[in-house]
Formats: structure tokens, sequence, C-alpha cells
């Protein structure tokens, strides 16, 4: 499902049409139009945190600008990341923990060490490794994390540690950036923000909020927003920024949402439900020691058994049995993402039958890996 994109599933006619009737009066023209700033407007709305809204291309820029942005607001140079979270393909964030100082190291070539050692990088779920760090640095502009990281498989975060992460940044003074690149507009209608009632400083939203088509954007308090060019000094621009084919598809969405919210939201999490109970059901009849994670629309599963709940324990998972599970299921008409470090996605379009043919699909798969467990 587009990695989480297609939260209302393929070629919804209601994005189609307004996207539509957009191409034929004209795809870019490269100033702000009235659809752009209404966009913003309901975004910010509808998510907690949104004082002010940005528009961008992809969820990279959105994060690459909200780091910049808390930079600038904070005077700092350091951001803090979490092991297992993915904020996208840019240098501030391709980093993982060098050694147990937490200093980042380059994840990509082409990238240098002087741009990744500012990136210091924790374990998730972990309070009292992020408040060493903390406690030792008084350099840290910004942590940038994932409400619910779905780019390790998903882990579930515990609703203390996020208070905990929202008490400790307000007490520092580091800005917290909720990348809600995956849970906007899909765990609820205002994203984890609203789900978990906290309320970061910025967030980033991009998948879920253009059902389909590149669009993303960077929200949240005014006094850090206002920097933003040309208001302020921190440089954004981007020609596609803002392009009335992605704005009509996203209002679209977003006005769908709106409007159903109280038959969308719970609708996807029971058929989540649905399928994750008949899965685990088959589980425990194989007498497997398997898990599952799942959070609204969201699941995984992992060829491991314990809890998963953070890259570590996410790592413990059978590579190579999750290989021959997908290329089963794929047999069987069943397209998951092709890693068990991603997240499988329920749309609208997914029916109650839809997920009783997904459990059958993978109780036959599971039964031809069970050999190999
Ligand atoms: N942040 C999160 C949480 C993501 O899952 C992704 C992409 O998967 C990104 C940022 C980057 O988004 P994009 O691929 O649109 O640049």
């Amino acid at each position: 499902m587009g990695y989480g994109s297609l939260l209302l599933g393929h070629a919804y006619t209601a994005v189609l049409e307004s996207v539509k009737s957009q191409i034929d009066k004209g795809t870019l023209f490269c100033v702000p139009t009235e659809k752009e700033v209404k966009l913003a407007e309901t975004i910010s709305k509808v998510v907690p945190c949104a004082e002010m809204t940005r528009l961008v291309n992809t969820g990279a820029e959105a994060t690459m600008n909200a780091i910049r942005l808390a930079r600038s607001f904070t005077k700092k140079k350091k951001i803090i990341k979490f092991e297992g979270c993915y904020h996208g393909a840019h240098d501030y964030v391709l980093a993982r923990a060098g050694d147990s100082t937490r200093v980042g190291v380059p994840t990509s070539e082409g990238t240098i060490e002087e741009v990744s050692s500012q990136t210091l990088v924790i374990p998730y779920n972990d309070y009292s490794a992020l408040e060493q760090v903390i406690n030792k640095d008084d350099n840290i502009a910004c942590i940038i994390v994932e409400p619910v990281p779905a780019n390790i498989g998903l882990i579930i975060p515990d609703k203390q540690y996020l208070n905990e992460i929202r008490k400790i940044t307000q007490k520092r003074e580091i800005v917290l950036i909720f990348d809600e690149v995956v849970t906007g507009f899909r765990l609820a209608l205002g994203g984890a923000s609203e789900f978990f009632g906290i309320k970061p400083d910025l967030a980033t939203f991009a998948k879920a909020m253009g059902n389909g088509f590149p669009i993303a954007a960077i929200a949240g308090k005014k006094e850090i927003m206002a920097q933003l060019s040309p208001s302020g000094k921190v440089y954004q621009a981007s020609t596609y920024a803002g392009n009335p084919v992605s704005v009509s598809a996203s209002e679209a969405t977003i006005e769908t949402l709106i409007n159903s919210k109280n038959e969308i939201y719970p609708k996807i999490a029971r058929t989540c439900d649905r399928l994750v109970q008949g899965i685990n059901e088959e589980i425990e009849q194989l007498e497997l020691h398997l898990t599952i994670n799942a959070i609204g629309s969201m699941y995984q599963l992992f060829f491991t058994s314990g809890n998963v709940d953070d890259e570590k324990s996410a790592k413990k998972s059978d590579v190579a049995i999750f290989k021959k599970f997908y290329n089963e299921l794929f047999k069987r008409g069943i397209f998951i993402p092709p890693s068990q470090f991603e997240t499988c996605f329920i749309s609208t379009a997914h029916s109650e039958d839809d997920a009783d043919k997904t459990i059958e699909c993978y109780n036959d798969a599971l039964r031809k890996v069970k050999g190999s467990l």
C-alpha cells in the first residue's frame, strides 16, 4: 500500500477526480496558489501542533527542513535520532551509532563524517540511554523520532516513554520533532500526536496526506516555523513544492478523512485487529513462537519469539524465513512489503473478507515455513 501512503486504497475516486480537474487548469505555477494556502490552513486545523504549515514534496525534504529549523531556532548543532527510525535519504539522518558514545557514523557512502558525527543515535524505548546522552551534552538542537517506528518492522512505543521524551525536551529547550511521515493522518486524523495526546514542537508529514501523490509538510509552533524564508532566515525552496496537482490530491484526501473520520479510523483499526487476531490464533495452533506488533491500521509479524521493542530485538527476526514466507504469501496473491523491516498497512479499501482471505494465506504460508522454524 505504497509503504503506507494509500490509506484510502489505490485510485480513490475523489482523489483522482480532484487531480484530473486540476490538470485541465494547469499543473505548475511556482507561486503559492489559493489551494495551497487552504490546504495548509486545513492541516493547521487538524494537526494539534500545527500553528503554521509549509508544504514540500517528500518526507525527506520535510525532515531535513525541520532539523534545519531546530538548529536555527536553538542555535545548537547536534541532533538525536533513534536506532531503527528512518527519516529519509539525507545526510543529517543517514547515521548509526559508531560506539558507546552514540556519535553517528555514516550509513551511506558519499555522506561525510563531519555531518554524521553531529547526529547522536540512541536505542528506542530506552529512556535512561537518552537521559544519559542529554545530560552530558548541552549542544543538542532537536530530537527527531518516529512516534511509532515503522521502518524496522513495527515497534510500539511505551506511551510513558514518549511522555518522558516530551518532558525532557521541554526542560532542556530541545526541539521535539515527531516524524509523522507514516503515522500522520493514519493513526488518527491528527496523527500520533492526537492518538497519544502528546504535542511535539514540529511534525513532519507525507505518505497518507497525498494518498499516492508526492506531497509532504512541516508543521509546528509559530515561533519556530516563522523562521522559514521568506519571513525568516532558514532557506527552504523547491520548484514543485505546493504544486497544484499534489495539493489537489491532498485536499481531497484530507477532506475525505475529515468528513468520514468517525467511520474510517474505527474501520481500518477493526480490519487490522481481525487480521492480527486470526494470524495469532493460527500461530498458537501451530505452536509457533512468533511475535506480531500492531497498532491502529499497522502491523508486522516477526520471525522471533519475545518482545520486539527496539532495533536490537527486531534484528533477531530470521530474515531468511521471512523471505520464504514472503514468497509463499506472494504465490497466494498477498503482496506485503518485501522486507522484514517494513510495516504492513490496512487501507479503507480492505474489507473483512480481504482480512479473512489474508488470514487463510498467512496460515498456509506459516504451515509451509514451519519446518524451517
Ligand atoms: N520519515 C519516515 C518515518 C519514513 O517512513 C520515510 C519514508 O519511508 C521518510 C521519512 C522519507 O520519506 P520520503 O521517502 O517521502 O522522502
